[in-house]
């Protein structure tokens, strides 16, 4: 329901006591004057509850049904203030009210709901961005709503700053609407096994002058046979979560080759989710491989305009291309054995030539 600033405060004045209930048992500061028209409008502005009599919504609005009402020209005037559009202001107080029906908040009649579930509200509003920054179509909107909500919640009451735990470079969405870096990433597992699952974690070896992944960042992934991307980067942390032991082994294997008894190496683990639109890269130009190592990174301009301007095909196809492949030699190589036993008098013992999964890690 959309309506004017002054119709939406008509019917959700707000009460002293659901302001203090945003405030949690750890926060000190005061959580400033209620009635104070800047504070309400920060937190106010979209409301989730049912439909009843006394909201005086249109006819035709069945009562008891979930509504979301917007006050749209403190919406607008908000994003201006923050620096944002305000179709990404909305798509945050959407997704964020959103959150609220799903959750079942909107029985108790408030304005707001509570410390806790303000919280929650945040983080999967948060999170739900944070998926769709890997879809073509909506990713800037996301991106400029996750900097509304970072930018909104530093004057928002202390229910409201709880979100993105998982991702822990939440303030660099403060500075600036960051724009996302292209990364050609080699992970130490096939690159064509790694695309056959939505969502990889991948090690990266961090160095000084390469900088690092960051969330929201896209990324490629090479090895000597195929480049797929794109993908991005939803979460990423120094410790690993997944610790596939391919990855294992090769993490410890590059600590004991770089500089044994120096610095020990630092790792990036990227989360990383594959965009509806990924493509496969079959022949691989080798300035998207031109690394010291397995698990590097790099953003250099050569590699990311490589993989702009290199041929790609659908991953389905790749995929298939990569199982006649390996079908064929596994046939050739059984050949030979087949004939070399024959040709020592051995018995071929039945099965030999039973499938192979080229796909499996
Ligand atoms: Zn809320």
């Amino acid at each position: 329901m959309l309506s004017s600033t002054d119709r939406h405060r008509t019917r959700f004045p707000i009460r002293d006591e659901e302001v203090q209930a945003l405030s949690g048992p750890y926060d000190e500061e005061p959580i400033g004057d209620p009635r104070s028209a800047v504070l309400g409008q920060a937190f106010a502005h979209g409301v989730a509850t049912r439909a009843r009599a006394l909201l005086h919504l249109p006819t035709g609005v069945p009562a008891g049904s979930a509504v979301i009402c917007i006050d749209v020209p403190t919406v607008t005037e908000l994003a201006e203030e923050l620096g944002v559009t305000t179709e990404a202001m909305l798509a945050r107080v959407l997704v964020h009210e959103g959150s609220h029906v799903l959750r079942g908040h909107i029985d108790g009649g408030g304005v707001t709901h509570g410390y806790i579930r303000e919280g929650d509200a945040q983080s999967d509003a948060w999170q739900l961005l944070t998926d769709l920054l890997a879809t073509d179509e909506h990713a800037s909107l996301a991106r400029d709503a996750r900097v509304a909500q970072v930018r909104l919640a530093a004057r928002q009451p202390p229910a409201y700053r709880r979100f993105g735990a998982g991702a822990p470079d939440t303030g660099r969405w403060m500075e600036d609407a960051p724009s996302p870096n292209v990364w050609v990433v080699r992970p130490s597992r096939a690159v064509l096994v790694l695309a056959q699952y939505e969502i990889v974690e991948v090690p990266v070896l961090l160095s000084g002058r390469a900088g690092r992944p960051r969330t929201g960042d896209r990324v490629v992934l090479a090895d000597r046979e195929f480049a797929v991307g794109e993908w991005v980067v939803m979460a990423t942390s120094p410790a690993s979560h997944a610790s596939h032991p391919r990855d294992v082994r090769t993490v410890a294997r590059v600590e004991s080759e770089v500089c044994p008894g120096g610095q020990p190496p630092q790792w990036l683990w990227l989360h990383l989710r594959r965009t509806r639109e990924a493509v496969a890269a079959a022949a691989v130009p080798d300035s998207m491989l031109d690394m010291h190592d397995d698990l590097t990174a790099m953003s250099r301009t050569n590699a990311v305009d490589a993989w702009a301007d290199a041929d790609k095909q659908p991953l389905a196809e790749a995929t298939a291309e990569l199982v006649a492949r390996a079908k064929a030699d596994h046939a050739r190589g059984i050949a030979d054995v087949v004939e070399t036993m024959k040709a020592a008098g051995v018995e071929v013992p039945p099965g030999l030539d039973g499938p192979r999964d080229p796909l499996r890690d």
